[in-house]
């Protein structure tokens, strides 16, 4: 017996002008999941059917599709010819050994000879009487038993519904420069923007080699564990080890992560400008240490001239951002050890509240253009 797999969208986002536009951007991002596996994606009406792929991997697919934003939630559905004999049979192997349930019927094809009501009490009906152990609820049911009776002469039998990753296709909201560092947050950060339909360019700072190989291959991991959402995504990879040996020849030690910050969001705006970013998103989450108190986040965020930053942990606890973090596959990639470039000459008395005065007479040591040109030289993108 064939399996088919039914991926309903979150139909709130696709409403009014945009319907078409963002069910196609959906419909990309689901083939997108599935490369390489053979199927068929149909859109008969209102969700989207796949079929035709080997059997057993369904659960592989199941895994791919509901990590896709905008999937509201998907089931795997037995397809069989619509007659109440076949689905009957095909009823039984889905139904429960005990406890209540209840039959929603789904009639698509008004030519079958039967009503939905009357399905389900065909179907409730012999489920009963077959079985003493099921008794009916249809107001709180343990158990649901779903049938769609469709126009092309099938029906799809099934109980589960699979909770997918919600949110917006990926596609439909422009683009960022999300800054990824090694850490537990940032990744975090990228998932919820990209939620909202933002395709997500990565930008990832090192200080080869001061920081290792290591450092590096945890962020394409990250990475990739992040694309298996957005359907890919690339990552720039950008040296700032001059600049670091620069701030820590010339200004006082305890400038260095303030002037660093300042110089990874100049970076990440030019890089918008040359990629067609629309803005930058950090995991910065306010008070959470040193540099992300609200003046560093003034002193950090006023070189950016010509875009918004996003920062979608702002309001957020460690903890909060853990539970996400695990929630979305990242924390077991993040906690493992590694030398972020901002630990390397680490000051030992951090500047909590930097004043804008000192940062900028501190900067005027720097010759800030070059050492951004020389970051550039240094920049290596990999699609992940
Ligand atoms: P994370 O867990 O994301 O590393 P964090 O709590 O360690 O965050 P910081 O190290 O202060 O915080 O970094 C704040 C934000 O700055 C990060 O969330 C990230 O967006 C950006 N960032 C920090 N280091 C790097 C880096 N090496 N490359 C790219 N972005 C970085
Ligand atoms: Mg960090």
């Amino acid at each position: 017996m064939e399996k088919v797999i039914i991926v309903r969208y979150c139909e709130i986002h696709l409403k009014g002008k945009n319907r078409g536009y963002f069910e196609k951007v959906f419909m990309t991002n689901l083939e997108r999941a599935l490369t390489g596996i053979r199927h068929e994606i149909r859109k008969p009406s209102g969700r989207y059917i796949v079929e035709n792929f080997d059997q057993e991997r369904t659960d592989e697919i199941l895994e791919k599709l509901s990590k896709v934003f905008g999937t509201h939630t998907l089931s795997a559905a037995y397809k069989v010819p619509a007659d109440i004999e076949t689905i009957y049979e095909t009823v039984k192997l889905i139904a429960p050994a005990g406890g209540t349930f209840k039959v929603i019927t789904n009639r698509a094809a008004k030519s079958f000879p039967l009503h939905s009501m009357e399905v389900n009490s065909e179907i409730g009906g012999r489920l009963l009487q077959d079985n003493p152990n099921l008794k009916v609820d249809v107001h709180a049911p343990q158990h649901e038993i779903c049938i769609d009776i469709r126009e092309n002469g099938d029906a799809l039998v099934f109980s589960r519904h699979i909770k997918g990753a919600g949110g917006m296709p990926v596609g439909t909201s422009g683009k960022g420069i999300l800054l990824l560092s090694g850490g537990i947050d940032s990744p975090v950060a990228g998932h919820m923007i990209a939620k909202r339909g933002m395709v997500l360019d990565g930008l990832h700072f090192h200080s080869y080699p001061y920081t290792n190989m290591q450092a590096r291959e945890k962020v394409e991991q990250l990475a990739h564990i992040l694309s298996g959402y957005t359907g890919g995504m690339n990552l720039h990879v950008v040296s700032v080890t001059h600049i670091q040996e620069a701030i820590h020849k010339n200004c006082p030690e305890e400038m260095m992560i303030t002037l660093l910050r300042r110089f990874m969001m100049r970076i990440a705006e030019r890089l918008a400008e040359r990629v067609g970013g629309q803005c930058i998103v950090t995991g910065e989450s306010l008070g959470q240490v040193a540099s992300q108190t609200i003046e560093g986040m003034t002193s950090s965020g006023s070189v950016v001239k010509k875009l918004p930053i996003l920062r979608p942990l702002v309001g957020f606890d460690k903890t909060e951002i853990i539970e996400r973090a695990r929630e979305i596959g990242t924390f077991e990639t993040s906690i493992l050890p590694y030398e972020d470039c901002c630990t390397v000459f680490l000051p030992k008395h951090p500047l909590i509240r930097p004043k804008m005065e000192d940062v900028l007479r501190a900067e005027a040591r720097l010759d800030v253009e070059k050492l951004i040109e020389e970051a550039f030289e240094t920049l290596e993108t990999l699609r992940i």
